[in-house]
């Protein structure tokens, strides 16, 4: 492969996440753009492919019926002359940590809103997390066969709400029942759309100009209504600015109805032609191009139990430069040791497969045999570390009270296991036997009990215990550290990757060791560098 072909092959890849409050329309899109990239052939098979690989478990049983999708995965499919690889983030809050880290492996993200609904509470925390790396964000306006707000007022409330400018690429003609299609305000052209197919093909009248009389015959009163419409908008509305959207200060708006496959070719036409390709990456030594011919990378999220079949763990790693391929020799940085990677996997259309080669922007799978953590880089040689893949310390804590004594190992196992998913961490206490997990959310603690009975067999449940708040312990004294070690024995743990943590009873125990020991940094985020 020459340099220009590598270069082509990266420039061509556009890596996303889908962000909105659940029950805007996530999957539904998600369904329909995989069924315009050919992914797919028949709509609806999002879901069903998810629940039949789980169809022996409970756990996805209980996640369907909570109606969130907690394990996230990847989908990579061709679209025009681009690879798209969307990346699905947990809709549940208190998931909130993965999709926070899902965010760091995209180079743009897609917003939807319920044109009902306006912004939600999930889609403010959400941007929240987009505007730390100041990613550009696409929005789509769905359900527009539904009664909603007016779309003008509803882009005045992105803009206040979220702090973004929005610029409208298409317009909607009508709403609810009146809904007929929309207007691109840049290309001039109306699409009408019939009655939708679940295929690909849908039936749809595209006219040329908003004077063409043949609106007027289609539309009817509506036509002159559109009109005035669309004067007012462009006097109104921002236009849309390539290098404001790119540095994540002005989102191109499109608006449509997911379900009815309405608007959403527009949106993906739009979105690959705009949205930027594979973006440099900051690491300890250096920035990181993409187009740099040394791969390198890093894993921004493991999932157990993908299979329940082959109990594997999978490591999901994006590419940052260079070209991967199988069986390549790399370098382990944190453990500084050098791996071979001889079955990464590959997310494309509707199941994992082996991959021969992959690109910046891409995300390959690594097996995971218990070396890998979140955060971790591998590159070519080279000794730098991705950062801003963090670790969040848990605000919710719980000891792990099992059933059968016997099942200890398999406990341990289990959590250890669960634990490197990075939603949940695991702390064993230095003076007993205790095993802790820690959670942002409750619903983990719940989740992690079903999976252990699931996937490990173990009958466990969690029960209150006296810890507030945890931090990670460093010290550049190792004299210190271990004199802080003695001292602080009864509130010292380790985590599932060995790591030494304070666990406090209180805020103020926290606070106190603080102030005695002002040499030690108690860390409320870990990064590994
Ligand atoms: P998610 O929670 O964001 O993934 O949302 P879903 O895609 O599961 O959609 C939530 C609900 O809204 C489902 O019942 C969908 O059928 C429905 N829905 C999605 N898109 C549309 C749309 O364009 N119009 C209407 N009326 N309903 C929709």
């Amino acid at each position: 492969m020459t340099a220009l072909d590598f270069a082509a092959e990266t420039m061509r890849r556009r890596t996303f996440a889908i962000i909105s409050h659940p029950d805007a329309g996530k999957t539904t899109i998600t369904e329909k753009l995989l069924l315009f990239g050919g992914a797919i052939q028949m709509a609806g098979t999002v879901k069903g492919r998810k629940s039949t690989r789980h169809a022996t478990s409970d756990w996805m049983a209980m996640e369907k019926e909570r109606g969130i999708s907690v394990s996230s995965s990847v989908m990579q499919f061709p679209y025009k002359d681009h690879i798209v690889n969307l990346l699905d983030t947990p809709g549940h809050e208190d998931f909130s940590e993965d999709t926070y880290r899902v965010l760091t492996a995209v180079d743009s993200a897609l917003m939807v809103i319920d044109v009902a609904k306006g912004v939600e509470a999930r889609t403010i925390k959400l941007m929240d997390v987009c505007r730390l790396r100041d990613t550009p964000i696409i929005s789509f306006i769905n359900k527009m066969d539904r009664e909603g707000k007016e779309p003008l007022e509803l882009l005045d409330e992105i803009e206040s709400v979220l702090k973004i400018r929005c610029a409208p690429i298409t317009w909607p003609i009508g709403m609810g029942k009146r809904f007929k299609g929309v207007y691109h305000l840049y290309e001039d052209r109306v699409i009408l759309y019939g009655p939708s197919l679940p295929t690909r093909a849908q039936s749809k009248t595209e006219i040329k100009g908003l004077n063409n009389p043949e609106l007027d015959e289609l539309l009817g009163d509506q036509a002159d209504e559109l009109r005035m419409e669309i004067e007012l908008v462009q006097g109104a509305a921002d236009t849309y600015d390539h290098d404001a959207y790119l540095r994540g200060e002005l989102s191109p708006v499109y608006f449509g109805s997911a379900m009815n496959n309405f608007g959403v070719q527009e949106l993906l036409d739009g979105f690959v032609e705009a949205a930027p390709g594979p973006q440099p990456r900051p690491s300890t030594a250096r920035e990181v191009l993409p187009t740099e011919d040394k791969f390198s990378g890093f894993v921004f999220k493991i999932q157990a139990n993908m299979d329940p079949q082959h109990r594997d763990r999978i490591a999901f790693f994006r590419i940052c430069s260079g070209k991967f391929s199988r069986g390549m020799k790399v370098k382990h940085v944190r453990l500084n040791r050098d791996i071979k990677i001889p079955d990464a996997l590959t997310f494309m259309s509707s199941d994992r497969e082996r991959l021969e080669e992959a690109f910046p922007g891409d995300i390959i799978g690594i097996h995971n045999h218990g070396t890998i953590r979140i955060g971790d880089t591998f590159t070519e040689g080279e000794r730098l570390a991705f950062t801003g893949i963090p670790n969040f310390a848990p605000e919710l804590f719980r000891r792990a009270r099992l059933r059968d004594p016997l099942k200890s190992k398999q406990l341990l196992k289990g959590l250890s296991q669960l634990c490197e998913e990075g939603a949940t961490q695991l702390y064993k206490p230095m003076i007993n036997n205790d095993l802790i997990l820690g959670a942002v959310g409750v619903l983990q603690f719940e989740v992690v009990s079903e999976r252990l009975k699931t996937e490990y067999s173990v009958d466990c449940q969690f029960e209150q215990v006296n810890v507030t708040t945890a931090r990670w312990i460093e010290c550049d004294d190792p004299k210190r550290l271990e004199e802080f070690k003695d001292k602080n024995e009864a509130n010292l743990a380790l985590d599932h990757a060995g790591d030494l943590v304070y666990i406090a009873p209180t805020r103020v125990n926290l606070q106190m060791a603080q102030e005695r020991w002002k040499d030690v940094r108690f860390l409320a985020t870990r990064e590994h560098g």
